[in-house]
């Protein structure tokens, strides 16, 4: 399986919107059918557009805000002793993470479709908040779909999303979480898809939202590989690119501009969910080694028991608990390109604990989960190595997750 050179990877699927031959495509009813093909359409549209871009880069400017930092964790460094570790502080980001990114372009988007309403699913909230921030400044309708254990577990972002006038709609069957989020908000669009556009919050889904969503979190490598040259003269050699995969747009964001690099010199790890330390359930498909599913639209490896029936998950970060992943980080994982490994729960926490007690930083724990890797890799490594994380999401979201595991929070 090959990764063509100078092609952005979201456009290398056949016709079917498979990538590799076997991951993605559009395993949709037949009423989604146009739907599909009409915001297909409307995105090739308006992606080279002037206007649109210059609407687009506008927004990053004074809205987003942008350049995201990248900084130096000396103190991280000289603790581990090994590789200069550095991150990307994406969590700057108006809102707080990189689905701010995503959001924009469905509202853009669903302006030029003339339709008033939007809707998404949310995890972990941050989806849902964005949709909802941008809601509000496109003047649009917005209704976001939450699994009810998510509604209890991620607080902050729920009451966000209330304050900016969105509704939340409750999602109760299944295991009450992103899964069943996604499920239910696809349901709603089929009925509704005349008047509602509908954001999927990340690279999953068929072929069109992986490649929307793609597209937009393009921008966290753009600018990434600006500043590499600033700050090295050059993309330093030895550079491993380290970023949390739920469904992957981050991790694709982060690393876009970087996979015509040899593998040798730009090094791309992705960290999955790998659950509480004792428990079998977990939400790493990739590294876990699943078998090949269809979920949401879209064939990928995905946690499965053996009659194909999508099993329960577990993750202390309800970003990253989702039993698929993306079709794109497939091909990346067949193709070798990137690699792909898991953090506990447990590992999540202590990673947190020493980033925030040594930096002034406080990652999700969605990101955490990179930071663990960072961790567990850079005193075997010299210090010619360059280690960047991807830190993705701010913590506030998850203090209470925070305070129940480790007797206190400070940011
Ligand atoms: C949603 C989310 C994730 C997981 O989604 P990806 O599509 O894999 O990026 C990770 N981190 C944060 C902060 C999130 O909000």
């Amino acid at each position: 399986m090959k990764i063509k050179k100078g092609i952005p990877l979201i456009d290398q699927h056949d016709k079917s919107g498979f990538y590799g031959g076997k991951f993605g495509g559009n395993y949709v009813a037949e009423t989604l059918k146009k739907p599909i093909d009409d915001l297909t359409k409307l995105f090739e549209q308006y992606r080279n557009d002037k206007n649109f871009l210059k609407e687009r880069d506008g927004l990053y400017e004074s809205y987003v805000g942008k350049p995201t930092r990248f900084i130096k964790l000396q103190n991280l460094t000289d603790h581990l002793g090994g590789a200069q570790i550095y991150a990307k502080m994406v969590s700057d980001a108006n809102g707080g993470a990189h689905k701010i990114y995503n959001a924009i372009t469905h509202a853009m988007l669903c302006k030029r479709a003339k339709k008033k309403y939007i809707c998404t699913d949310t995890g972990a909230g941050y989806n849902g908040k964005m949709f909802s921030m941008v809601a509000k400044k496109f003047g649009l309708g917005c209704k976001v779909f939450m699994g009810t254990r998510d509604i209890e577990r991620q607080k902050p972002n729920c009451d966000a999303i209330r304050k900016n006038g969105a509704d939340i709609v409750p999602v109760n069957s299944g295991s009450k979480t992103l899964v069943d989020a996604v499920s239910e908000c696809i349901r709603y669009w089929v009925s509704n898809c005349d008047k509602v556009h509908m954001g999927i919050g990340s690279l999953v889904g068929p072929n069109i939202f992986v490649k929307i969503c793609g597209w937009s979190t393009a921008q966290i490598s753009r600018e990434l590989k600006i500043q590499l040259e600033e700050e090295f003269g050059e993309i330093p050699n030895k550079l491993k690119l380290i970023n949390c995969v739920g469904g992957g747009s981050s991790a694709y964001g982060f690393w876009s501009e970087f996979f015509d690099y040899n593998k040798n010199q730009v090094e791309l790890i992705g960290v999955e969910a790998g659950g509480p330390k004792n428990s079998k359930l977990h939400a790493a498909p990739l590294s876990k080694n699943s078998k090949i599913g269809v979920l949401h639209g879209a064939a990928a490896y995905c946690i499965q028991n053996s009659d194909g029936q999508i099993n329960e998950t577990e993750s202390i970060s309800s970003g990253l608990d989702y039993p698929s992943v993306s079709p794109i980080h497939c091909l990346l994982k067949d193709s070798g390109r990137a690699r792909y490994v898991y953090a506990t729960d447990e590992e999540a926490l202590n990673a947190f604990k020493l980033v925030t007690e040594l930096e002034e930083i406080s990652p999700s724990l969605e990101p955490a989960h990179a930071f663990a890797e960072a961790i567990k890799i850079a005193p075997k490594l010299d210090d010619s190595t360059t280690l960047i994380v991807d830190s993705c999401g701010d913590s506030l979201k998850d203090k209470d997750i925070i305070k129940k595991h480790l007797g206190s929070y400070r940011r």
